[in-house]
């Protein structure tokens, strides 16, 4: 069956080929195009699977040129997948601009999703996931990663950066500078043969890795700024709640746990105000 008109972001691996949905594989072989990044690079996944769509490259270097064709080609009905080298296309890499005129345009545009370099490190780092954010690659001048640094010194959340392997102890000592000196997991190679997680803080990383200079492609993903110490106010509130509906032990306990502190300071606080209350 043809598949809906419109334009279909398409995820590829990064780096163990077999990382494609089935979804992924079905549109790139009904498609009636793919743009490609570089079509060469394209090509070695079409060949593993049997893909004989055409072929056109969406690159930075053309993408304003070649927009406005496609969007027609679009508006006429035609299926369009849009992929990167690797990953998710848009996660930087190109298309952002194609998705948007796209849609102010009327036409229909599918996420087909699937590996991310910065969700595989994220999920496996051990670092705090509930709240992230993803901040690409820094600039590569001192000063203008110095700024970027600087303004995400204020996010309380896992930071994650994309970084080039020459680049990386200069990056990561940079951040130890600007972020402080917090826990880090460097993410090389993901998926593939020599896929590496290297934990530590910014500053012991930067260390080994300017003794001995990784290859391949890295992920950094960085702790969030050390836990502020729990207000008295919050303990309190929360070993009420708790005591409400379970036992002076049960409840310092579980106070214990929620807010890293000494289960005896926790049982001392959940005594006096039961005795309080
Ligand atoms: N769009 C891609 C994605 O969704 O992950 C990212 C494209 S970006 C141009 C390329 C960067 O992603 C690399 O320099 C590296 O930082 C990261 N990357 C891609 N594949 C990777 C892998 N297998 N292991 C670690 N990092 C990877």
């Amino acid at each position: 069956m043809r598949p809906e008109p419109g334009l279909y972001v398409t995820a590829t691996p990064i780096g163990n080929l077999a990382d494609i949905t089935y979804r992924a594989v079905e549109i790139l072989q009904k498609a009636d195009l793919i743009l490609c990044e570089d079509t060469r690079q394209t090509a070695k996944l079409c060949a593993a699977y049997g893909i004989e769509t055409p072929r056109a490259p969406y690159h930075d270097h053309n993408a304003a040129k070649v927009r406005p064709e496609i969007i027609k080609k679009l508006q006429d009905g035609a299926v369009i997948c849009l992929v990167s080298d690797a990953g998710t296309p848009l996660i930087s890499d190109p298309g952002y601009k194609l998705v948007r005129e796209a849609r102010n345009a009327g036409v229909a545009v599918f996420p087909v999703p699937g590996a991310s370099a910065s969700l595989a490190a994220l999920c496996a780092a051990g670092a705090p996931s509930d709240r992230f954010f993803f901040a690409g690659f820094l600039p590569a001048k001192p000063g203008a990663r110095a700024k970027t640094l600087e303004e995400l010194a204020r996010i309380d959340a896992t930071l994650i950066f994309y970084e080039t392997a020459p680049r990386l102890s200069d990056a990561l000592a940079a951040m130890a500078q600007t972020l402080g000196d917090r826990k880090a997991v460097v993410a090389r190679e993901l998926t593939k043969l020599h896929e590496e997680f290297r934990e530590g803080t910014l500053s012991d990383l930067a260390q080994s890795y300017e003794a001995a200079p990784p290859k391949g492609e890295i992920v950094i993903i960085v702790f969030p700024p050390d836990e502020k110490p729990a207000e008295a106010g919050d303990v309190d509130a929360f070993l009420k709640a708790a005591l409400d509906e379970l036992s002076v032990k049960e409840a310092a306990a579980a106070a214990a746990e929620q807010f890293s502190m000494p289960r005896k300071e926790a049982y001392a606080r959940a005594l006096q105000l039961k005795e309080n209350s």
